[in-house]
């Protein structure tokens, strides 16, 4: 039998068995090093085992990891704040993942729903999305081939495209409670919403009293280059999910909802892990970090440095568009098979990943250099001729 047997195959994986990380460096067993160009799927916002989060998990670690849920913990109470003032919304509940978050995200447009608005329970998605993997968040993506996985399916939502704003106004009917979206969708192979969509679509949303939810499990925590994606549109959402970056590589995920959407009663909605002190540590370094100015700002330069790199790239070997904002791009190859450029760079060293078969998507750490990407360029360049 072999040594990996007893692992759940839920996705291929390459035999390549990861031991150390450092900035924006993964080791394997055999000692071979890779750039890391997907950092735990846009996790690792600062890189691998970062300082900042290695002295909050040791001070934590050594004074409290775990209350219960059924009581107050200091960093609990100092992320809530952080993402409250960051966000500009009032309540904050902390989980362990971005399915999950979206899931309360659901449930709490739901009972506001019920309490607000006569029972309205749907809620109006995007083709193409992407929510999580609970039952509830895959009926709520928009992801094609979903449709018909593990039946029976939860009911009530309605799938719109992305950008159209006259089939949301289509759709919105006496059931309807909220539009959930995300302002950039990763999964889908990074297209963007558009700061005019997300305007007009804040501003629909309010003419017909519904709740607008953002997803900014991917596009959150610094990853554009604001601290929130739709900050770039100066929007203010009803509900926002962050997870992902917020840990810095650390199981964390939150719900953010405006006061007058918080209407969830005891009982309602919780986990034995939620609001733990030793993860809400780590936010609240990552956060404290990520929140600086000057940080966004250099994650927006070295955002625009990797785009003008892309699309140099792409007019020299005559590849398709890029795509994104911040470090959070793509590089479309109409004529190539990405999964296959992606198998090359693994070869070469490069850890990219495809998130569909006609584009590569870049999300490194948020602390990448313009020396790294340069690297990774050559690297792409060698994958892309092998
Ligand atoms: N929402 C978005 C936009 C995501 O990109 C993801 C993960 O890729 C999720 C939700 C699900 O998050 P998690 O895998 O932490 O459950």
């Amino acid at each position: 039998m072999h040594e990996l047997d007893h692992i759940m195959k839920i996705t291929e994986r390459p035999a390549s068995l990861m031991v150390k990380g450092a900035g924006s460096w993964l080791w394997d067993r055999d000692g071979k090093r890779y750039l890391d160009f997907v950092q735990g799927w846009a996790v690792n916002s600062l890189g691998h085992s970062p300082r900042v989060v290695l002295d909050a998990l040791a001070a934590q670690g050594s004074r409290l990891i775990n209350c219960s849920p059924a009581y107050y913990n200091e960093p609990m109470a100092r992320l809530a704040g952080l993402l409250a003032e960051a966000s500009g919304l009032d309540q904050v509940y902390l989980c362990n993942s971005g399915a999950e978050a979206n899931e309360g995200a659901i449930k709490l447009a739901r009972k506001w729903g019920a309490r607000h608005r006569d029972g309205a329970f749907e809620i109006i998605t995007m083709h193409g999305s992407f929510h999580g993997r609970t039952l509830a968040t895959m009926a709520a993506s928009g992801k094609p081939g979903w449709d018909d996985l593990f039946p029976p399916k939860v009911h009530g939502f309605r799938k719109v495209p992305l950008g159209d704003l006259g089939a949301v106004a289509a759709a919105i009917t006496s059931r309807t409670v909220a539009v959930m979206l995300e302002p950039i969708q990763g999964e889908a192979g990074v297209f963007s919403a558009g700061d005019d969509y997300l305007r007009a679509l804040a501003a629909l949303t309010k003419e017909h009293g519904l709740l607008l939810i953002l997803d900014e499990i991917q596009t959150g925590i610094g990853r554009t280059g604001r601290f929130l994606g739709y900050q770039h549109a100066g929007i203010s959402p009803d509900i926002v999910t962050v997870g992902k970056g917020i840990g810095g590589g650390v199981p964390l995920a939150a719900l953010i909802a405006s006061g007058a959407v918080s209407c969830f009663e005891y009982g309602d909605q919780g986990g034995t892990f939620g609001g733990n002190p030793l993860m809400a540590a780590v936010g609240c370094a990552v956060v404290e970090t990520v929140g600086q100015p000057e940080f966004l700002e250099t994650v927006a330069s070295n955002g625009a440095y990797l785009m003008a790199r892309l699309r140099g790239l792409s007019g020299e070997l005559g590849l398709g568009e890029v795509r994104g904002r911040g470090l959070l791009q793509a590089l479309a190859l109409p004529a190539q098979d990405a999964k296959k450029v992606s198998a090359a760079a693994l070869d070469h060293g490069l850890l990219i990943n495809a998130p569909r078969p006609d584009a590569l998507r870049f999300m490194p750490a948020l602390t990448v250099s313009r020396d790294e990407i340069d690297e990774m360029l050559a690297i792409l360049k060698t994958s892309l001729a092998a």
